[in-house]
């Protein structure tokens, strides 16, 4: 995958065509915005994930997995409301913060972040901030 016509062939191989770069293709290690037209969202991953191993693929309306191979079980479906919010602060998991972490240190944004995990910008950048990266 040398190429972004050539990462997009295999794109098209794997998904059947639902997922495309949004943002230029840099490299296979490079984080870029994707999108599925399957189930319309857009999603920040590394090229080398979503053609490589099976727990770091695009799987509609599911987030991609960790690097240690986990799926992650959360999901960032835009139907997903938080109910039982009442203005305080949701309180992150373990694994969720570790993620923040993770993307932040692959050089995301709070912004990007935020929208890649569907939690709110003040939690994500609380956590960068706490752990010295921000
Ligand atoms: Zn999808």
């Amino acid at each position: 995958m040398n190429s972004e016509k050539e990462y997009q062939e295999v794109l098209n191989k794997e998904y059947a065509g639902t997922v495309t770069t949004v943002e230029r293709y840099i490299n296979p290690k490079a984080v870029i915005l994707h999108r599925c037209s399957k189930c319309e969202q857009e999603f920040y991953a590394k090229p080398i994930w979503l053609v490589g191993k099976e727990s770091q693929r695009h799987i509609c309306d599911m987030p991609y997995g960790d690097r240690f191979g986990v799926r992650n079980q959360y999901v960032t479906s835009r139907g997903a409301t938080n109910k039982n919010s009442t203005g305080t602060k949701r309180k992150l998991s373990e694994s969720v913060k570790q993620e923040i972490i993770q993307l932040a240190k692959q050089g995301l944004g709070v912004r990007q972040i935020a929208r890649q995990l569907n939690i709110a910008t003040g939690s994500v950048s609380y956590y960068i901030k706490k752990e010295g990266l921000g």
